[in-house]
């Protein structure tokens, strides 16, 4: 029997209309990439979003389905983005602005963006790949400074396509399972692949990451969003803050440890969040220019790489701020689980509840995990037994655009993550090792198949295996082991350097390389790269 309740859609609009309804005071507020700050409330918002809504309809002629690219930093107009484009039933599509050009070509071509909302400050970069996008009509330049131009062909200021446009507009009642954004993943070792989120797993996302177990934001709260709102929709924050009716900061730009401090201190930033390499950042500077007066800040949300038990311990010891681990992915929207203690590590020593907190933690509710051993069947959860750890929930991917990977799935309808991890008797789980051959430096990916092949591809080199190597900073890096093909070849770093450069970004290529005789290989002859780790580790490479 069917229960009695309404059908109500949750959509991005239902967020916008809430934080309109609820917080209409609350602020909006955003370092643009020119140093000047601006401010508004999400009453403003709601008005420019409306504005927006029928600027896409009325000058751009977007209709539901269309897909809208933005190559943007954090600031109040991707907030107008996040909620505008979806508002009227389109996809806001957000492109990783650190990604090589060859894929960001990929990107734009393969999700066939019809128009691209781009910083002005970012233009350089889609003006080297222009002629070769086939679908984008428009681009409509965002923070375009008096004097401006570019090569770039239909060009409208994101200014001007706001003006005069009415700020009445009747959103329209969507279906929550249509998409509403996209991202795409750079993490495997082919092409880039699309994930589509639905207005309901995006609306559900947001919802929990929210609660006391999870993020823990309340009206109160001034956070930081630090996660660019380039990477998994900036970890649904945009969403998040008008549920919870918390001040929304944007950084733009401003992203080294210096400005992150002084927007922390100015802004009297009370949470917020970020991979690993920038809370390392954080606290270093911190130490050597110990803020004055102390920060408002009281916790960080990490993700995207493990965060090291020595910074949760220094940050607190020496700063009073919390630091809570989140693990998630592109395809999980991102965020599945996170790290809090809970009654029962009371009595634990604090070195103990500091190795929980390292852990990356339980599920939210809405997402279910399980570890698959090597015979196959569902392990223990005895916090020993190591499997690949999969997932399924209520904003998990269930295939990706336009690509048929069923290897990622189960045939009973589970998410195949790549991360080997164990879960203890309480639930907590904790990544050891991962299955994907990549590289996670700084938070971004990096492809050790790629790498290899360009690099065998070299015609003074015969063979080339690469592996992450610890790093204090940027939490791995790549390291390259290469077999020249004649051994008096002589092969400099920066030759290395120079011609890996053509095909990748500059933070995807090897700092380190290491000439050897041979390359470590497995019994069925491929290269052995816990092998090549393990001799890394003991210097013995
Ligand atoms: P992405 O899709 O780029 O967000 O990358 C997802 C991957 O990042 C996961 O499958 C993990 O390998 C890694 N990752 C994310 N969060 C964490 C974390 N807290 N600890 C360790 N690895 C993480």
């Amino acid at each position: 029997m069917e229960g009695l309740i309404m059908d109500y859609p949750l959509t991005t609009t239902t967020i916008l209309k809430y934080g309109n309804n609820a917080f209409k005071h609350k602020k909006v507020i955003s370092h643009l990439p020119d140093g000047s700050r601006h401010e508004y409330t999400f009453g403003d918002l709601y008005k420019r979003c409306k504005q927006l809504a029928n600027a896409l309809i009325n000058k751009l002629g977007v209709d539901k389905g269309d897909i809208i690219g933005t190559f943007a930093w954090n600031h109040y107009q991707h907030v107008e983005l996040y909620y505008g484009i979806p508002g009227i039933g389109a996809i806001c599509h957000t492109i990783n602005i650190r990604l090589s050009l060859q894929q960001i070509e990929f990107i734009i071509n393969h999700s066939e963006d019809k128009v691209i909302f781009v910083d002005a400050s970012l233009v350089p970069l889609l003006e080297k790949i222009a002629d070769k996008l086939e679908t984008v009509e428009h681009y409509i330049v965002i923070n375009a400074p008096k004097k401006f131009s570019t090569s770039l062909l239909n060009v409208i200021h994101y200014e001007d396509l706001l003006e005069n446009q009415l700020e009445e507009y009747e959103w329209p009642v969507l279906n929550e399972n249509d998409a509403c954004g996209m991202c795409y993943t750079s993490g495997t070792t082919g092409l880039p692949k699309g994930v589509l989120y639905t207005h309901r797993s995006t609306y559900l996302h947001a919802l929990t990451i929210s609660t006391p177990n999870a993020a823990n934001y309340n009206s109160s709260d001034i956070v930081l969003l630090i996660v660019p709102q380039f990477h998994v929709m900036a970890w649904g924050y945009p969403y998040l803050c008008l549920i919870t009716g918390s001040d929304m900061v944007l950084p733009s730009s401003h992203l080294q440890p210096e400005a992150i401090i002084s927007i922390l201190q100015e802004e009297k930033v009370t949470k917020a969040n970020g991979v690993p390499t920038i809370w390392m950042g954080v606290y270093e500077e911190m130490k050597k220019n110990p803020p004055n007066p102390k920060l408002a800040l009281q916790e960080y949300l990490v993700g995207g790489s493990a965060l090291p038990a020595s910074l949760i311990k220094n940050m607190e010891d020496d700063f009073g701020i919390r630091g809570v681990q989140a693990w998630g992915m592109t395809e999980t929207s991102p965020l599945g689980t996170v790290s809090r203690l809970q009654t029962h590590h009371e009595q634990l020593s604090e070195e103990k509840k500091i190795q929980i907190r390292a852990k990356q933690g339980i599920e939210f509710p809405g997402i279910e995990m399980r570890i698959i051993g090597n015979d196959g069947s569902v392990a223990e959860r005895d916090g020993k037994t190591m499997g690949e750890l999969q997932v399924k929930g209520a904003w998990v991917i269930k295939s990706y655009f336009k690509t048929n990977n069923r290897d990622n799935f189960t045939k009973d309808g589970w998410f195949r993550t790549g991360d080997v991890s164990t879960v203890d008797d309480y639930g907590y789980m904790q990544i050891t090792d991962r299955t994907k051959d990549l590289i996670k430096s700084g938070g971004e990916w990096i492809s050790s198949v790629a790498l290899e092949s360009a690099l065998m591809s070299h015609p003074k080199i015969k063979e080339a295996a690469v592996i992450a190597i610890p790093d204090e900073k940027w939490a791995e890096r790549p390291l390259a082991l290469i077999v020249k093909a004649t051994a008096e070849e002589l092969l400099s770093n920066e030759e290395l350097r120079e011609f890996l450069s053509r095909d990748f970004a500059n933070y995807q290529i090897p700092d380190k390389y290491i000439f050897a005789n041979q390359i470590p290989r497995t019994s069925v002859g491929k290269f052995d790269k816990k092998e090549i780790r393990r001799r890394y580790a003991q210097g013995k490479l």
